[in-house]
């Protein structure tokens, strides 16, 4: 693909002032930087800018690229295409300019372009009712918040911007290395202004030049109706501070649901476990079981089973994402007595009886048996 001209790139005019050219820059990649436009195409257009910038901010490339074009007098401004480490510093022609484009010469992303703040994580534990019903919280989280001294500037409010003394101004320094192909000369981003080229007279007594400080902050929080453990939701703006003027992080809060003591849950469905004599079982029975809200009779028909499971239809959890309710499951069980006086084994006997059963009666606990080996039975 044919390239765009640099000034058309930027959108400035053939004599447009250096000011203009950082103002073009800085509004373009503020909208195109890839951290905070995620659409397609984005990222190419990005670097075509940065590209544009970067020759055309600097006093010398862009004299040669005036003269020259984008073919330059060398053949090319970097020829590995950009992004991918390049260095325009090869007007000289020599070697070791070559070189400095290979060996970590090559300029990172844009150090001032604004970047989105970090996202970050919450467990919050709730109560299996929260959970069911939803409800409001107030949790405190620790976390970098903008400075409240110095809005995010880094510097004592007041104090001027000056020159960065590290780099005079340029944002960039020069380092050089021994490598095995001899001495490499690559640049590096200033470490004392961060590629903007100026730093404060005075830096902010709060957070010390860094814009961030870090503070115990509450947030409330909407536990939504029908969470389940494990599920989280998505506070957009309520992670980290962006940099550059770029869009704070986001704060994910992941719900741990404390069991309850009546129900289990599987999904939307809950689980009621009822235990219901011999008597009733056989005999049949109305009982008041419990449901999320109230309570409700069921009817227990003679004859039921252990494991017979009855089930209630919409009694379960809302659905989180308004899918209506779960349903609410009665599972059943039959309880043996396990003490029973002479009267009550009495009755028992001629029901077995009744029932053309005969049982080879066993003792029930110790005390039983023991009485039992003494009287020699
Ligand atoms: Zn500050
Ligand atoms: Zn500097």
């Amino acid at each position: 693909m044919a390239k765009r001209d640099y000034y058309e790139v930027l959108g400035v005019s053939k004599d447009a002032s250096k000011d203009e050219i950082k103002k073009a820059y800085r509004k373009l990649s503020k909208k195109y930087h890839p951290d905070i436009n995620q659409e397609e195409g984005a990222d190419e257009k990005f670097k075509e800018i940065s590209e544009a910038y970067e020759v055309l901010s600097d006093e010398n490339k862009r004299a040669n690229y005036d003269q020259f074009g984008h073919d330059g007098p060398q053949g090319g401004f970097g020829g590995q295409g950009f992004g991918g480490g390049q260095d325009f510093g090869g007007f000289g022609g020599g070697f070791e300019d070559i070189f400095s484009s290979f060996f970590g010469g090559g300029r990172q992303r844009d150090p001032n372009a604004p970047r989105k703040g970090d996202d970050l994580q919450y467990n919050m534990t709730i109560t299996f009712d929260e959970a069911v019903f939803g409800a409001e919280k107030e949790i405190s989280i620790r976390k970098d918040v903008t400075c409240h001294t110095c809005h995010g500037e880094g510097a004592k409010p007041g104090t001027k911007k000056k020159t960065c003394h590290y780099c005079n101004g340029a944002g960039h320094v020069s380092v050089e290395q021994n490598t095995i192909l001899g001495r490499v000369r690559s640049e590096k981003v200033c470490p004392v202004c961060n590629g903007s080229g100026q730093e404060f007279e005075e830096k902010c007594q709060t957070c010390h030049g860094k814009g961030t400080e870090n503070k115990n902050v509450k947030i409330n929080v909407k536990i939504p109706e029908g969470v389940d453990n494990e599920q989280q939701i998505r506070l957009a703006g309520e992670g980290a501070p962006g940099e550059n003027g770029g869009p704070q992080g986001d704060l994910f809060i992941v719900f741990r649901v404390k069991p309850s003591q009546t129900f289990e849950r599987e999904g939307d469905d809950i689980f009621y476990n009822l235990n219901i004599t011999f008597t009733q079982a056989a005999l049949g029975d109305e009982i008041k079981v419990p449901t999320l809200k109230s309570k409700v009779m069921l009817t227990i028909p003679a004859g039921t089973q252990t494991g017979k499971q009855f089930r209630m239809k919409d009694k379960g959890v809302k659905n989180v994402h308004g899918f209506g309710y779960g349903d609410l499951f009665v599972n059943v069980n039959v309880q043996t007595p396990t003490k029973l006086n002479d009267r009550q084994k009495e009755l028992l006997r001629e029901f077995a009886e009744e029932s053309g059963e005969k049982v080879e009666e066993q003792p029930t606990n110790f005390k039983d048996r023991a009485k039992r080996f003494f009287k020699g039975e």
